[in-house]
């Protein structure tokens, strides 16, 4: 008898880097729900990949909105791959001095708070998989490591909230696969690399397929594969 095929969410992912991520775990076999905050995006980006015989289904997910997070959840018998992906860059953020309060807020808010809650409404259902693979879509630019180093290619990058927001991200995938440790679910930070995507004006100097990789390798692990790491294409990133 065929397996059941595997089904992956992936947040935010009506365009850019998630769009990628969907297309090529869809391409992998998982029926793919594609979360999007306007759910008339999402249905697009659906259509785009149900035109390339991928198994698709547009889900409405503001993941800044507990009522979207809980409506989308309670339609999702069982999971097995959660790609927090949705991420946003405030024009009101800056360097430590001048970032706005505001822009604080809002950063921690969708880019960390959001993936807690996502992930907190989906766990049952990643619990009843067999094997499954939490991927935080994290940035380099929330090592704590690199941003102290004056050789790093990206030292002069302060964007307060926006990093310190994915430093926050890496902080719930460490605990997370800490907790978790004893299940099958393995819990891991992607750093996509600089992205040509609507995020930085599509000044990125990677494609969209490259920024993937990393996301996807994760999701893919096999079972003897990490958890509690934070990686890029090139390899291990320092915290
Ligand atoms: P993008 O093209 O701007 O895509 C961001 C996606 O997140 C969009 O689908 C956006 O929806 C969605 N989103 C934002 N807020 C949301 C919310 N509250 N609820 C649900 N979805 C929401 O940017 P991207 O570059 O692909 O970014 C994807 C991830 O990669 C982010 O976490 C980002 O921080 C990370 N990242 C990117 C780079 C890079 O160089 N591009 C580097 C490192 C890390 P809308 O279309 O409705 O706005």
């Amino acid at each position: 008898m065929a397996s059941q095929p595997k089904t992956a969410l992936i947040t935010g992912a009506n365009k850019g880097i998630g769009f990628e991520v969907a297309r090529q775990l869809g391409k992998a076999g998982f029926t793919i729900l594609l979360g999007a905050r306007n759910l008339a995006l999402g249905e697009q980006a659906a259509a785009t990949l149900r035109a390339e015989q991928i198994d698709v289904r547009a889900l409405e997910l503001d993941i800044t909105r507990p009522e979207t997070v809980a409506a989308a959840a309670a339609t999702i018998p069982s999971l097995d791959v959660l790609v927090n992906n949705a991420g946003i860059a405030d024009p009101a953020d800056g360097p430590p001095t001048t970032t706005q309060i505001g822009a604080l807020e809002r950063t921690l808010r969708t880019n960390f708070i959001g993936a807690v809650a996502v992930t907190q409404a989906m766990l049952p259902m990643l619990r009843k998989s067999a094997a499954a693979r939490i991927v935080n879509v994290s940035s380099g630019l929330g090592s704590l490591t690199l941003n102290g180093d004056l050789a790093w290619q990206h030292v002069g990058v302060k964007f307060l909230a926006y990093s310190a927001s994915k430093a926050a991200l890496n902080m719930f995938t460490v605990q997370l696969a800490y907790e978790l440790r004893d299940t099958g679910i393995k819990v891991n930070s992607a750093d996509p690399g600089y992205t040509k995507t609507d995020l930085n004006h599509n000044r990125g100097t990677q494609t969209v397929e490259q920024g993937a990789a990393e996301a996807i390798r994760l999701a893919l692990l096999p079972d003897d594969g990490p958890t509690g790491t934070f990686s890029a294409n090139e390899g291990p990133n320092p915290w």
